[in-house]
């Protein structure tokens, strides 16, 4: 039986890897994980910025790297996240956002936690089909004078270019809400994220969610993905 919401509890400190394109709702997923479950978002550039404003030793490597205009390694990334995960608030799990992006980094990951006898439980793959994607971003456009949403498939004025709720005529479209931009984010996406796709897949913790339907239902997905991981 799953657990509800409100009173999920992990046995022990759970590691999930979330991954999803731009648009799947991943933000608001973590979001619902970490008050489902008591579990931190990390992302790499707060873990960044987190370290280097409370100048721990690995925070001050990095300061000094990102000063002289160089990357980061993933040496200092792994260094900052060992740090990290062993706060007390981080004590009923993680949910790692942005990192790793390789699977040299992926490695690099495994061998930190085994370091404390831990283990990725998932890594959870918000799944979209391109198409409707596509139709669903590059469809939207809003009212210039109320901002309110409107969208050329599912959510048309009454009357056709005038605002439902000002009146205005003015509509405009963002710059980037257009399919061949979205089309070319996606594409992006699936080349950086196929490498991390198999090799999560061959240590058998990937898990794919689909992230088309309503927020609240992927959410239950969601949950239920990470009580069975995490059990
Ligand atoms: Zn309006």
């Amino acid at each position: 039986m799953i657990a509800d919401m409100d009173t999920a509890v992990l046995t022990r400190p759970a590691v999930l890897i979330l991954l999803g394109p731009p648009g799947a709702g991943k933000g608001t997923q973590a979001r619902k994980l970490e008050q489902g479950f008591g579990l931190v978002q990390l992302s790499t550039g707060d873990l960044l910025r987190a370290a280097v404003a409370a100048g721990t030793p690995a925070g001050l490597t990095a300061k000094a790297v990102m000063e002289a205009g160089e990357l980061v390694s993933d040496e200092i990334v792994i260094n900052i996240l060992r740090d990290r995960l062993a706060e007390p608030d981080c004590a009923k799990g993680v949910i790692l956002d942005g990192f790793p992006r390789t699977t040299v980094q992926a490695e690099a990951l495994d061998r930190l936690l085994a370091e404390s006898g831990q283990q990725i439980n998932a890594a959870v793959s918000l799944e979209v089909d391109d198409a409707a994607m596509v139709a669903r971003v590059a469809g939207r456009y809003t009212c210039g004078g109320c901002g309110e949403g409107y969208h050329d498939q599912f959510k048309q004025p009454r009357v056709a270019g005038t605002c439902d709720r000002c009146g205005s005529t003015e509509m405009t479209r963002r710059a980037d809400d257009n399919a061949e931009t979205v089309g070319s984010r996606l594409a992006a996406y699936h080349a950086q994220t196929a490498p991390l796709i198999s090799y999560y897949d061959g240590k058998g913790v990937l898990q794919r969610v689909d992230a088309m339907g309503e927020i609240d239902h992927i959410a239950t997905s969601l949950q239920k993905v990470v009580s069975v991981a995490t059990t």
